[in-house]
């Protein structure tokens, strides 16, 4: 029996549903009006929508924006991205990071033109099946393509759900990620869902930020928990951060005339799909060049000196933050071993390099 004043379960449950209902007309409205305007803004073909989604995954908007234009032009369709040689396909994504993405892309669009009329299946299991496609972006390609009824939950949305019900942990939580997705299922346009996932993501880009945020401009101001209470930043918890780890890496600069060597892959799996110079990881400098004289041994077959080290660079691959030198290698004699390719210094920038060798180029040019 309920307590005095207090109301029943079914009447909470109503009120709860009307909020909803009022949340999500405020919020859609306020999209419709303040959406900033991206290439992929507005685009319901699946093929354009998962280009950008992936795209977008761990990588600022800004730096996607011409990426994606490019792209998009040297691949219209899935069939003209199946049908590219993979190199070409890393080369417009160099700098974008993250290659194994392109990798997937490739492989994926390949097993889409496969299908009947080269088109991506409209359901949850058949996108999971393809290269690279996981829950985030299966369920933004089936709201966003085909106006399906799958929410989308990233990091900003997680923040947007967390403030306006006042949830507490944070998203590595599973407990807490259930009762994000929770709210967020309830809340969810059936009507639009596309856009809805569209409007929460903005919102907590642009509006409710991680810092500071605005909710004098906020349209969900009115029925936010964090905002009520005068404590939106409490919600969601903050994540532990990882302790950033310091490497170090020896470069070996071999030139043949204007041409300079180049390996595929870092070291450690790193980079494997890129063009990179010849390089060693240590702990220290000194461990971080011995390793990479083994490994310029075995390029030249032994015969080979190492110059003084010059052009020190830093550079951050997730959380190895990385510390670098170059050495410039002479050998005696031509030296021609299988992983080595040789690229001209003034088309390497066009070339499928990783960032870290674009930034080696800028030292040495
Ligand atoms: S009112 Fe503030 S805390 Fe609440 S959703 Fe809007 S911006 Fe975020």
């Amino acid at each position: 029996m309920p307590g005095r004043g207090r109301k029943p379960p079914a009447e909470v449950a109503g009120a709860k549903h009307a909020a909803n209902t009022s949340i999500r007309r405020a919020l859609l409205a306020w999209y419709s009006s303040n959406a900033r305007t991206h290439p992929w803004r507005g685009t319901t073909d699946p093929y354009a929508v998962w280009v950008s989604e992936i795209m977008l995954q761990q990588t600022q908007i800004a730096t996607v924006t011409p990426y994606y234009q490019r792209f998009l032009n040297a691949f219209p369709t899935v069939s003209h991205l199946a049908e590219a040689p993979l190199e070409r396909v890393l080369e417009l994504w160099s700098g974008l990071g993250y290659y194994r993405r392109a990798r997937h892309l490739h492989q994926a669009a390949q097993a889409v033109a496969q299908m009947p009329g080269a088109k991506f299946p409209e359901d949850y299991a058949g996108l999971r099946a393809l290269a690279g496609i996981g829950d985030y972006t299966s369920r933004a390609m089936l709201s966003i393509a085909f106006n399906q009824p799958y929410a989308v939950l990233d990091g900003n949305v997680a923040r947007v759900v967390a403030r306006l019900y006042s949830l507490r942990g944070n998203l590595h939580q599973s407990q807490f990620r259930r009762t994000v997705e929770k709210e967020l299922a309830a809340l969810l346009s059936h009507r639009e869902p596309g856009n809805f996932n569209q409007a929460m993501m903005e919102l907590g880009q642009t509006v409710c930020l991680p810092r500071g945020p605005r909710c004098s401009t906020c349209p969900l101001a009115r029925w936010c928990g964090g905002y009520r209470g005068g404590n939106p930043e409490d919600f969601p918890l903050a994540r532990p951060r990882r302790a950033a780890e310091t490497h170090h890496l020896a470069v070996a600069l071999i030139r043949r005339g204007t041409t300079v060597a180049m390996v595929q892959g870092l070291e450690e799996g790193l980079l494997d799909d890129l063009w990179n110079f010849p390089s060693a990881l240590g702990v220290t400098p000194s461990e971080a060049l011995e390793s990479l004289k083994q490994k310029v041994h075995r390029l030249t077959r032994g015969s080979f000196t190492i110059g003084s080290p010059f052009g020190k660079f830093r550079h951050t691959i997730t959380y190895r933050s990385i510390q670098g030198e170059v050495y410039p290698i002479e050998t005696a004699r031509p030296i021609c071993h299988t992983s080595l390719k040789w690229f001209e210094l003034g088309v390497l920038p066009q070339a499928a390099i990783s960032k870290l060798a674009r930034k080696i180029v800028q030292k040495i040019s």
